[in-house]
This record gives C-alpha cells, structure tokens and sequence, in this order.
C-alpha cells in the first residue's frame, strides 16, 4: 500500500542555542493528494512542533518568501505537491543566505543588490503623464518582468559565493529589465552600474541561476545582453558610433 505519511527532514538552527549550529529534526506529515509542502510545514508548526520559523505570505507562488532548498532542488514551499514524494523529504533554507531561524534566511545581501540598480523606471521628462506602453514594447522587456524576488539565483550562483560585491543574477536580470523598457530614460547610467567590477562580466556563465529559478526565467541571457550593451556604449564613446 502507498505509504500515508512522509518524513520532514527539516534543517533547523535556534539563535537562542547558536553554539549548537544547524541540525536536522524529522517529522511526519500525512502525504495527501492537493496538499503543498507549505501546508505540510503548518501542520508540524500547528500540531507539533510551535517553535518551528519558515516565510510565506501570497501561497499562490508570486510572493517568492517561501523558496527552500527541497532535496536538492530550489522550490516554492507553497506550489511543490507532498504526493510527488515519498520517503525523507529533506528542507533547508535556501543555501549561502545567513540563517535567522530555521527557514528563514536574511535576504538583506540580495535586497541590497537590487536596490543598487535602481530598480525602478526613471521617465523620460517628456513623458511625466501617464504612460501608456504597446505590446511590442512590453515584449522587449520579455519575461524579466515576471521576477517574483524569491532570491533564489542568488543562492544558487558560483561568483555570488566566491564575490559578495557581486550583483548577482536577480539584481541584473532587474537591470535587464529597466534597460529594456520604452519609458525609461537612463539606459546610460543603467550600463554604468553594471558595468563595475563587481557587475556584468564576473558572471562565468555557469547558469545555475536559470536552473534555479522556479519562474523558469534565464538571468544569464540578460547578463549576456548587458555586456553586449556595456561592450557597445564603449566602442561609441572610443569611436563616436
Ligand atoms: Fe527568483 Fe527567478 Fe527572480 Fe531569481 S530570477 S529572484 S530565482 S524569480
């Protein structure tokens, strides 16, 4: 008979007991058909365990605050099935983040970064009404615009762990996204920021970051498209073009 319940193996860190460090707990959760990862988490908070700390907020996979590293993989606690599981299911907070407690992660090294690239439409004076955009130009900006900050690429990517100047795929995949759109007037600044020593060209190309997020999106293409615009703002101002 398919069995009912599944191990929680979850990756758990108490500040109040910080020598300790990291250790794993088990519990069991019922293995019910509809049911997500995340209600399997309130279950162990409400009936088993009241101490134990994990995010969430929308629980319809937009917010980004319940993203984990779930055997192995980046998931949104809220929209990963219980049935796809059996045996041990093995939950930790998302790897590289400083831990608070248990789940949940200080996100301020990933926050900080996007706030470095502006990451907010600066209009052209021209147009400081309501501006309305055409489809063809909210195409440029593709997918970008369906980043939902869950933070984690950033977990995920090699140069972020070798260089925490970084800006990382997310902050740049944002960059991307304001250099692409119709209504922005900065593009020149926007190539700046990236273009620094901790911007565009310390990405190895490794796209962990794409295989990580759970919106399917790919930072590294827009990291691509960046340092060719960093490559094409220099030879015009070396050569006039
Ligand atoms: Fe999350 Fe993907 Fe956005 Fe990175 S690019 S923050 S993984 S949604």
């Amino acid at each position: 008979m398919m069995s009912e319940q599944v191990i929680f193996r979850i990756k758990r860190f108490d500040p109040e007991n910080a020598e300790q460090g990291s250790y794993w707990e088990d519990f069991k959760v019922d293995r019910k058909k509809g049911k997500t990862l995340l209600e399997g988490l309130f279950d162990i908070m409400e009936n088993l365990d009241g101490s134990l700390a994990f995010r969430f907020a929308c629980r319809a996979g937009i917010c980004g605050s319940d993203a984990a590293y779930v055997n192995g993989k980046y998931v949104l606690a809220c929209q990963e099935q219980i049935s796809f599981y059996t045996g041990t299911i093995k939950i930790e907070p998302l790897p590289f983040y400083p831990i608070i407690k248990d789940l949940v992660i200080d996100m301020e090294p990933f926050f900080s970064k996007i706030r470095a690239v502006n990451p907010f439409v600066i209009l052209k004076k021209s147009l400081e009404k309501e501006v309305i955009q055409s489809s063809e130009e909210k195409e440029l900006m593709g997918n970008s615009i369906d980043c939902i900050l869950c933070g984690s690429c950033y977990s995920s990517c090699v140069t972020v762990w070798t260089d925490p100047e970084y800006l990382g795929p997310a902050a740049l995949l944002k960059a991307f996204r304001f250099v692409r759109d119709s209504r922005d007037a900065m593009t020149d600044e926007r190539i700046g920021l990236i273009n620094g020593n901790h911007g565009v060209w310390r990405c190895h190309t490794a796209f962990n970051c794409g295989e990580a997020c759970p919106k399917e999106l790919n930072p590294t293409e827009a990291i691509a498209y960046l340092k060719r615009q960093a490559v094409k703002k220099r030879f015009s101002r070396l050569f006039g073009k």
